[in-house]
């Protein structure tokens, strides 16, 4: 190798090192092919160091001089080399934690040149070689075990003394398996294998094969859930008019829904868990809505709600690349999303988890998981790559023709979202499994309750409606919902309709912990249900405003067995047969008015009964506030 190829390679691996050491330590996650990603970013790299590295030995013609190589040490090459990619960073430090790995190039970069003065001019090169590849080496080490955020979040103090759970005072584990549909389980007569573990698990447990959620997005389900209370009263949900606080604004994802938080005066579960002596903890996968901002880490001692990879701590190679367009292929774009997904894997959450149960497991604790594997974006990792037939690739879905009703939804299209749709459900499942091996080691599910529970669906082209907070039809507010008690060794089917507002109730229940009274839902294995079963999804404004034909408007749906009235703000009304017809194929309405009008009266009845009880306006102050609290924690910049 000729000494300028040689010197050249050199500073290129090392450039490529320090680029993705800088951006690992910086919480740029590494999570998927560290060693493709270290590939292309050292390729993208080189459209910055051989021009450089050229420009300096260009110098050597200038008449008159020798040159800048003579001048310094040769390896000083090598700063001049990490220059350009440096300056690209540097705009982007915010605060001094962000300093340190520049610091620790710059050391890097300082010892290279110091070795070769002392070997003197002429001396081989190998030292340098040898610092690039352990800057290479250390590099790929940072991929492979910085990649775990909030890991640091479980540094918690050590629990101090507490009860030990008992089949009478049971354990809950309380699982979110977020976006999965109850129809494409096997347990509800998927035909795919998607929900091997799950199918396993039911029978030992309760599976309610008609289970409603109270929304179909994340936030105001998951308080539901919490709180036992409708979103009409729990108030955690989208803001119409003025207040709240969007995605956008709090740095998170590029989200415009102005938003409400769960007040701090409700009543959670884990508030009641905690008073009754549970240790208390939440590894959330979802970095959007269970950031803590919206107010569901309350009554958690533990709560992880990962920062998620932020684009600005992207390798400089990487997004280079993005501004060379090179993001149009599929190949670069799952590389980039793959490592920028704002959510925690299952492996992860897994593993943040374990961690936390380990320290408890002669105690007694309450403690909440979110799944987020079947959300979007779907990027397959490994064998989940081919494990449906169009499971690797991008979406290619026409979204804009679709959503303002241009044109239907093409099966191919369709067949491709559900294919990909699948893996992630099944890639979840295989998640769940890995968990519950190790609890079952631990010998914990005979004195742990388990419910499991999707926080709303997906579409996935039905009624032409793509993703999920688009309104109340099935495919985005059946769940999954799956009760295992302590010990228990059969299973049983419940095929009547309940409710995400019945689950606080049966826990506190189950769990013989205080009931706070004003619940609005009924326990799943009892009856006398002061509310009629209602679903709400408000005007999601980030649709609204994209695609206001059909998304300017909020949406009630009704259940009464066998009906379902749907209900949108605009005045459109629809009447499904759930029983006859649970794909809701067939609008019902027009030959059925005197249902129509008897369910009408019924909502009317629930609208004028269930009062909002948190629904405070958010307050610029208010907002403030927590922006300073969100920063003084280092998740706003
Ligand atoms: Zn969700």
């Amino acid at each position: 190798m000729s000494r300028r190829a040689f010197a050249l390679t050199t500073a290129l691996v090392l450039a490529t090192a320090l680029d993705v050491m800088v951006a690992a330590a910086s919480g740029y996650n590494l999570r998927m092919e560290p060693l493709r990603l270290v590939a292309v970013d050292a390729a993208l790299l080189a459209l910055l160091v051989v021009p450089t590295l050229g420009a300096v030995h260009a110098t050597r013609w200038i008449p008159g001089f020798p040159g800048l190589t003579a001048l310094v040490p040769r390896a000083s090459v090598l700063f001049a080399a990490w220059a350009p990619i440096l300056a690209l960073r540097v705009g982007r430090v915010s605060s001094a934690s962000e300093l340190a790995p520049h610091l620790i190039v710059t050391a890097i970069l300082a010892l290279v040149v110091f070795l070769e003065t002392r070997r003197g001019p002429g001396a081989p090169r190998r030292a340098e070689a040898l610092v690039a590849i352990g800057a290479g080496l250390l590099a790929i080490a940072c991929g492979l075990a910085v990649p775990l955020p909030g890991r640091w979040m479980l540094t918690e103090p050590p629990p101090g003394s507490a009860s030990h759970a008992t089949p009478a005072q049971p354990n809950l584990i309380l699982i979110v398996v977020d976006t999965t549909r109850a129809d494409h389980l096997g347990v509800y007569g998927y035909p795919r294998p998607t929900s091997p573990w799950l199918d396993y698990f039911a029978q030992q447990a309760t599976v309610f094969e008609q289970a409603l959620s109270s929304s179909s997005w994340t936030l105001p389900a998951h308080a539901t859930l919490f709180t036992g209370l409708f979103p009409r009263s729990h108030g955690a949900d989208l803001v119409e008019g003025e207040g709240g606080m969007s995605l956008v604004e709090l740095g998170r994802l590029d989200d415009t829904a102005r938003v409400r938080p769960l007040s701090p005066d409700a009543v959670t579960l884990a508030k009641l868990a905690a008073k009754a002596g549970m240790d208390t903890g939440a590894i959330c996968a979802n970095s959007a809505y269970l950031f803590r901002y919206f107010g569901l880490d309350q009554g958690f001692q533990t709560y992880v709600d990962p920062p998620g990879s932020r684009p600005s701590h992207r390798p400089v190679g990487l997004g280079l690349g993005i501004r060379l367009g090179m993001d149009r292929f599929w190949g670069f774009r799952r590389l980039i999303e793959g490592n920028e997904r704002f959510y925690l894997l299952g492996s992860e959450v897994n593993r943040l988890a374990l961690h936390w149960l380990d320290r408890r497991r002669d105690r007694r604790f309450f403690l909440f998981l979110n799944y987020m594997d079947a959300h979007e974006p779907h990027i397959p990792i490994g064998r989940y790559r081919w494990l449906f037939p169009a499971s690797d690739g991008p979406p290619k879905v026409a979204e804009r023709a679709i959503r303002d009703r241009q044109r239907a939804i093409l099966p191919e299209e369709q067949q491709r979202l559900v294919d990909v749709y699948d893996v992630g459900v099944r890639s979840l499942d295989d998640h769940l499994h890995d968990l519950f091996d190790r609890l079952a080691a631990w010998d914990l599910l005979d004195r742990t309750v388990v419910l499991i529970v999707g926080d709303h669906g997906e579409s996935l082209g039905e009624h032409n409606e793509l993703g999920h907070a688009n309104g109340v039809y099935a495919s985005e507010v059946r769940v999954p919902l799956l009760l295992r008690l302590p010990g228990q060794r059969d299973g049983k089917r419940v095929s009547r309709l309940v409710h995400m507002v019945d689950v606080l109730p049966t826990l506190v229940d189950l769990l013989g912990i205080e009931n706070p009274g004003g619940l609005q839902g009924a326990t799943l294995f009892g009856d006398g249900r002061p509310y009629p079963l209602v679903v709400y999804t408000g005007r999601y404004q980030y649709l609204a405003e994209h695609y206001p034909r059909y998304y300017d408007r909020t949406h009630y749906a009704l259940y009464r067995d066998p009906w379902t009235l749907i209900r949108h703000s605009d005045g459109d009304v629809e009447l499904y047969d759930i029983r006859a017809d649970p794909e809701e194929k067939r609008n019902l309405a027009g030959e059925h008015v005197r249902e129509v009008t008897e369910l009408t009266q019924e909502l009317e009845g629930f609208e004028e009964k269930v009062k909002p009880e948190f629904a405070a306006p958010v307050t610029a102050d208010a907002n403030e506030e927590v922006q300073r609290r969100l920063r003084a924690l280092g998740y706003l910049q």
